[in-house]
């Protein structure tokens, strides 16, 4: 069975071309101006036709205290799929073996979180089973979630050992706790009391840290342009250091704490404010980021307000019902669209170890999603969302995601689900 996607608008790495995109068995076999036979066709004429995304932080069913995110791992997946993202790679807590999937729309891979100290034989375990990234904490001292410096510099060491990446979600836990003693813990202000030092000195010790440990470590969403200039640093000195940063960084500032919808923006790190957000817009279309994930973590309306207390509202936002259109309208010209594709697809493809897949290339994976312009218009909720929130209601969109291919299968087509084609990818360093 020969795909044939004819005439579309190709992102490729070095830039657009118009172009036939044929999928054999699964794979892209050739991207040719030619016609050549096919079995099945979709037209991409006027579409543009991109590398599935790979979304390399998402919490697609995560236990978080009393509340668990909206809808199960198979329904956020299709979701997922529904937004052009063909792989993801989900968390596993230390103490849970396995998320129960039960066939995924999407591909899918996990990090492992590691919350008490374990040896070189632990990482190298599950290095061998191809998930070869570990996610720690400097913070959440309080859900026992955080590792003390010590246990940080010996885990450095065996991931470093291993060949593997250490992720790390930055924030000072002592500040943090202190502003808490000084400030009550209502949303309105949740930017104080996780304010930019708590990021910025946790992002600078694991920095130091990795530095001197000489591990690949890679910090998770990113907010302020003051910790890429400290990252940026310490990559000047040699250290190998990689990080990320989320649409909401990008689209969502402080200012909407102040809102009455303000349950909507409850996750952390917090919002920063305007110039913050603007910079951070800047640096990424500078091409300063290495990827773009969405941390996607999505609670009900009704799991938001159980409470007012910021140490209790679940947190987490649904960045990935919009996550795409929001980058698309970023990077606004088309002509720019492979940088885009670079910070959605290839660069974590390449980071994390998944082969073959990341770039629209002859060999590799079938992994596609296509586009089309639409009027401008106030950024849709995804007819698949599972929490009913839109973050992200006074942003503009002029994009929908027509298909979405998993594995040469069609996985997403005008609205409607299709094929469980995605599997487990076995990961590699
Ligand atoms: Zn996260």
């Amino acid at each position: 069975m020969i795909l044939k996607i004819a005439n579309g608008n190709l992102i490729l790495p070095n830039g657009v071309k118009r172009a036939n995109l044929y999928v054999k068995d699964g794979f892209i076999s050739e991207i040719s101006t030619k016609d050549k036979k096919f079995d099945r066709l979709i037209d991409a004429t006027n579409s543009f036709v991109f590398p599935g995304l790979i979304d390399a932080h998402t919490h697609l069913s995560l236990q978080q205290g009393e509340y668990h995110t909206a809808g199960d791992f198979q329904k956020s997946a299709a979701l997922a799929a529904s937004q052009g993202i063909t792989s993801v790679i989900d968390y596993l807590p230390q103490d849970t073996e396995e998320i129960p999937v039960n066939g995924a729309f999407v591909n899918y891979s996990f990090h492992k979180v590691i919350t008490t100290p374990v040896n070189y034989k632990y990482i190298k375990g599950y290095v061998a089973k191809g998930i070869t990234s570990f996610k720690i904490f400097t913070t959440y001292s309080k859900n026992g979630w955080m590792l003390n410096d010590g246990q940080i510099r010996d885990l450095m060491l065996h991931v470093k050992r291993a060949g593997a990446i250490l992720e790390v979600h930055c924030e000072n836990d002592g500040m943090v706790k202190e502003n808490l003693r000084h400030m009550p813990p209502v949303i309105e202000n949740l930017s104080k009391i996780r304010e930019p030092l708590c990021e910025l000195e946790a992002v600078n010790r694991m920095c130091f840290l990795a530095m001197n440990t000489g591990v690949h470590l890679h910090i998770v969403h990113t907010t302020l342009p003051a910790s890429w200039t400290i990252i940026n640093n310490y990559r000047k000195k040699g250290a190998k250091i990689t990080w990320e940063t989320c649409p909401q960084y990008l689209f969502l500032h402080d200012m909407l704490l102040e809102r009455n919808d303000n349950y909507l923006y409850t996750f952390a790190p917090p919002l920063r404010d305007k110039d913050a957000m603007t910079t951070m817009r800047a640096l990424v279309l500078k091409g300063k980021a290495d990827i773009i994930t969405t941390d996607h973590c999505a609670f009900t309306k009704d799991q938001k307000l159980s409470s007012k207390d910021i140490s209790r509202i679940p947190m987490g936002l649904p960045s990935i019902g919009f996550s795409f259109r929001l980058i698309l309208e970023l990077f606004d010209n088309p002509k720019n669209f492979n940088k885009a594709a670079a910070l959605l697809s290839l660069n974590p493809a390449k980071l994390f170890g998944i082969k073959k897949r990341g770039a629209l290339k002859r060999g590799f994976h079938a992994d596609i999603a296509i586009i089309k312009e639409i009027s401008s218009r106030p950024i849709e909720l995804p007819s698949l969302s599972l929490s009913g929130a839109n973050p992200y209601s006074h942003v503009n969109s002029r994009w929908r995601v027509i298909n979405t291919i998993v594995n040469g299968e069609i996985a997403w087509q005008a609205g409607d689900l299709k094929h469980l084609a995605g599997h487990f990818l076995k990961r590699a360093i």
